[in-house]
C-alpha cells in the first residue's frame, strides 16, 4: 500500500476517478486530463482533496518530485508524459494493477481476456457463480474499476475480472488463480502496434502462473494455443474433444449438459462463451437445475445481440456494440430469418463488404449516421433495397411500416456510434425504447 507518496493520476474516466478515491487518503493525489470534467465530478474531487489539472500536455505536470503515475488503461506507451516518467525513473502503473496491491492476499481471482467474447463470458460466469450462492464480486474492463470494487472484497472473495489487453499491457505483479483466453484475433493494432506485440500482451493474463494455477484455451484458435505453449499453469480446453457443442447441445467432459433449445442466446460464439464459464463454473459448484433455469432465461449481455422483446411476433434485437462489420457478420451469421437491418453509424473506412457471405438474409436495409451515403451504395450494389434514415428515429418510424410477422428487426450497426451518441449503450438504449413504443 501507498503511503506519503506524490502521484500523478493520467487521464480521468471512471478508472482515474476510482484510483483516485483509493489513493486520496494517505497520499498526494493530482489529476490530469486533456478535457473539462463534468461539475460534479470536480466537487467530488474537492471533497477528496484532490487537485485537478486540465492539460493538452500533461509533461508540464510531472517532474522528478512524483514518486508514481498511474494512466488510464487506454493511454497508449508512447504517450509523451508516459515517456516523459520513464525517463525520470518514475514507475507507471495501471489501475488494476494499482488495485491489485490493496487486495487481500488470499482472494481468488479468475480473469477473462481475449479479442471477443471477453464481456459475455464474464457476465455469465459471474452470474452462474452468484446463483450458487457464492461470493463472486465482478470487475475491471466491464465498467467496474477494481480500485472502486476493492471496498467489497474480503478474503473469501471470488474476484470475477474481464481484462482487457490495454490492462494487461502494464501488468507486473498481477497474478489471476485462474484465466481464461477467449480467442485471439488481430485487432486494437493501433494501440500494439503489430499483431506480435498484442497476442504477447494476451500472454500476460497468465504471467506468474505455476501448475496450482488453471489457464482455459480455445483449443480451435490456433493463435490462443500457440502463444501459450509455454506457460506454466495446468490448461484446460474448450472446443476439443472432450468439452464441445454441436447440433444437439453443450457437452462438458463428453456429456450433454444443455439442449440447444435450453439456451435462449444463439450464435456459436456464444456458444463457445458459455462452455469456457462452464468449465470454469465446474472448479467452484455445479447444480444443473439452477444453470439449465439460468440459460433459459438469459437474453445475453446488454447491447450484444440482445433480445430485446417479440411484438406481434416480430422478434427485435439489439446489437448496438456491434461498432465494425466482424460483429455485424457474426450476428447475421446466427439469427435465422428474414432482417430488416439498421446499418451506420460513424465514418471510419469501415468496409461493409464485410457483410456479403451473410447479406441475403438482409430484406431491406435502414441507413443511418454519418455513413449513411455509403450504406446506401453498399446496398445498391448488393441488390438489396433500402431507405435512407439518417437517424435510428427515423428508421424505426419506416420499420414500423415495412415489417411483417415473423421477421427480424436487428439494430447492429457496424459502425461505432460517436456521430450521434456519446457511447453505444446509449444508442441501444433509445432503440430499447423505440422499439417499447413502436406499436403503441
Ligand atoms: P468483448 O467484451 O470481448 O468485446 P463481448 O462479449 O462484448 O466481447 O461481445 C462483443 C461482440 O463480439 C458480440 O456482439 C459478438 O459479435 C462477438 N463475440 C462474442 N463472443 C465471441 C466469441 N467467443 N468469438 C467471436 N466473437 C464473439
Amino acid at each position: 500500500m501507498l503511503e506519503g507518496k506524490k502521484v500523478l493520476v493520467l487521464g480521468m474516466a471512471k478508472s482515474g476517478l476510482a484510483a483516485s478515491r483509493l489513493l486520496n487518503a494517505q497520499n498526494q493525489v493530482i489529476v490530469t486530463d486533456q478535457k473539462e470534467q463534468p461539475l460534479e465530478i470536480l466537487k467530488e474531487l474537492e471533497d477528496l482533496n484532490v487537485s485537478f489539472k486540465q492539460s493538452k500536455d500533461a509533461r508540464e505536470l510531472l517532474d522528478a518530485s512524483f514518486d508514481l503515475l498511474v494512466k488510464s488503461p487506454g493511454i497508449v506507451p508512447s504517450h509523451p508524459c508516459v515517456q516523459k516518467a520513464r525517463e525520470l525513473n518514475i514507475p507507471v502503473v495501471n489501475e488494476m494493477e494499482l488495485a491489485y496491491h490493496y487486495l487481500p492476499k488470499d482472494v481468488t481471482i479468475i480473469g477473462i481476456t481475449g479479442s471477443n467474447g471477453k464481456t459475455t463470458t464474464t457476465t455469465i460466469l459471474y452470474d452462474l457463480l452468484r446463483i450458487h450462492n457464492l461470493p463472486a464480486i465482478l470487475g475491471g474492463n466491464i465498467g467496474y474499476p477494481l480500485c472502486e470494487v476493492l471496498k467489497d472484497v474480503n478474503k473469501n472473495s471470488i474476484l470475477v475480472l474481464e481484462i482487457s489487453d490495454h490492462q494487461l499491457y502494464d501488468f507486473k505483479d498481477f497474478k489471476t488463480n485462474y484465466s481464461i483466453l477467449t480467442n485471439l484475433y488481430p485487432t486494437h493494432l493501433d494501440f500494439h502496434g503489430n499483431y506480435e506485440n498484442y497476442i504477447n500482451v494476451k500472454k500476460k493474463i497468465f504471467n506468474h502462473h505455476t501448475s496450482l494455477d488453471k489457464a482455459y484455451l480455445n483449443y480451435q484458435n490456433f493463435d490462443s494455443l500457440k502463444i501459450t505453449e509455454d506457460i506454466k499453469s495446468t490448461k484446460y480446453y474448450f472446443n476439443n474433444k472432450d468439452n464441445y457443442y454441436n447440433d444437439e447441445g453443450i457437452f462438458i467432459n463428453n456429456e450433454l449438459v444443455l439442449k440447444l433449445d435450453e439456451i435462449k442466446i444463439k450464435g456459436k460464439h456464444n456458444y463457445e462463451n458459455v462452455l469456457a464459464a462452464l468449465l470454469v463454473l465446474k472448479e467452484f459448484a455445479w447444480d444443473l437445475d439452477k444453470i439449465k433455469n439460468y440459460f433459459r432465461n438469459f437474453n445475453g449481455v446488454e447491447h450484444r445481440l440482445e433480445i430485446v422483446d417479440s411484438k406481434r411476433n416480430i422478434a427485435f434485437f439489439n446489437d448496438s456494440k456491434a461498432t465494425n462489420p466482424t460483429s455485424t457478420l457474426m450476428a447475421l451469421r446466427t439469427l435465422n430469418g428474414k432482417v430488416n437491418l439498421i446499418l451506420g453509424g460513424k465514418e471510419r473506412s469501415q468496409d461493409f463488404n464485410e457483410l456479403n457471405e451473410e447479406i441475403k438474409k438482409v430484406i431491406k436495409i435502414y441507413a443511418i449516421g454519418e455513413v449513411e451515403d455509403r450504406v446506401e451504395d453498399y446496398a445498391r450494389k448488393m441488390n438489396i433495397p433500402w431507405e435512407k434514415c439518417g437517424t435510428l428515429e427515423r428508421a424505426m418510424q419506416k420499420i414500423k411500416e415495412d415489417v411483417r410477422d415473423g421477421e427480424i428487426v436487428l439494430l447492429s450497426p457496424a459502425s461505432a456510434s460517436w456521430d450521434q451518441y456519446d457511447k453505444f449503450e446509449t444508442r441501444g438504449n433509445e432503440f430499447k425504447k423505440l422499439v417499447e413504443k413502436l406499436f403503441d
